[in-house]
């Protein structure tokens, strides 16, 4: 079943919210349509197989890219949507802003205004918590803008060692590498600048969604979330790797990286959830 999804919420609520989201996608399509528009004609002069497969390989990017991240941002992720009892259980919190019992993993986020299931982080680029219900979402979307950067990066390749070796000197060099220098100071033609700060933001974007990726991944494979990770190095919800991967991607979790539109049940509930040694309990019995 695809998840609910309250589209009243895809638009932040917060201003600064918007804003970075705005950033994110405007760049999204940016590169996207550089790639398609400028490189792609310049790289492939004639509609050869090789340019309608480069075509159709970043177009699979661009869809899963912006997919994953519409899906994170439309997800519903609060405590509100679940079953909630009026009586404080073991292990469970009194949230006083949402005047309501939080349980276990649960996090009241201030940008969002809401109690979050399995609060992992507040994302600015999605405008929302990363928790429970869209984890999968975020970790999929980040994992294709990195491979995106990286396709990218082999796209652009030859157009930035062309633009450098046109004026090979320490001054295109160092535009190269921070093109609004260049820009600023007449060392590049638009189209030149255009290229060198499209390639710039796609290597620093690739050094670091790949460092994100690999540092949600590694946490998702222990059972933690990032709170769980850094503040109170909790690994008691660790259930293995293969079980840990089910809770975030789903039970069909080999096949999420396809489409963001394909359905993965999540095993839980978000309520409640299992920790190491409690196999068997009632709750959990259908994981
Ligand atoms: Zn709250
Ligand atoms: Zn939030």
């Amino acid at each position: 079943m695809i998840p609910a999804i309250r589209w009243k919420q895809v638009l932040p609520p917060r201003l600064g919210d918007r804003l970075s989201v705005l950033v994110a996608i405007t760049e999204l399509w940016v590169a996207g349509l550089f790639e398609l528009l400028v490189i792609l004609p310049r790289k492939y002069p004639e509609a050869t197989t090789s340019y309608w497969l480069s075509v159709a390989l970043g177009l699979f990017l661009f869809v899963n890219t912006l997919g994953n991240l519409l899906m994170a941002m439309g997800t519903e992720l609060s405590i509100s949507s679940s079953l909630l009892p009026t009586v404080l259980k073991p292990g469970w919190d009194y949230c006083y802003l949402c005047q309501q019992n939080s349980p276990p993993r649960s996090y009241h986020c201030g940008h969002c205004g809401v109690c979050v299931l399995k609060r992992d982080h507040h994302c600015l680029f999605i405008g929302s918590c990363v928790g429970y219900a869209n984890q999968r979402y975020y970790l999929i979307c980040i994992m294709y803008i990195s491979l995106g950067a990286l396709y990218a990066n082999y796209l652009n390749m030859e157009f930035v060692v062309e633009n450098v070796s046109q004026n090979l000197h320490w001054t295109t060099l160092l535009a190269s590498f921070t093109p609004m220098f260049g820009w600023v100071f007449g060392l590049f033609r638009p189209v030149s600048y255009f290229i060198a700060f499209q390639s710039g933001t796609c290597m620093l974007g690739f050094l670091a969604f790949t460092a994100l990726f690999c540092y949600h991944a590694y946490i998702a494979l222990r059972g933690q979330t990032t709170h769980e990770k850094r503040r109170i190095r909790d690994r008691s919800y660790d259930l293995g790797w293969r079980q840990n991967i089910r809770d975030v991607l789903g039970t069909r979790w080999y096949l999420v990286w396809i489409f963001p539109l394909i359905t993965s049940p999540l095993p839980g509930d978000g309520v409640h959830f299992l920790k190491r040694g409690m196999v068997g309990l009632e709750e959990v019995k259908d994981l």
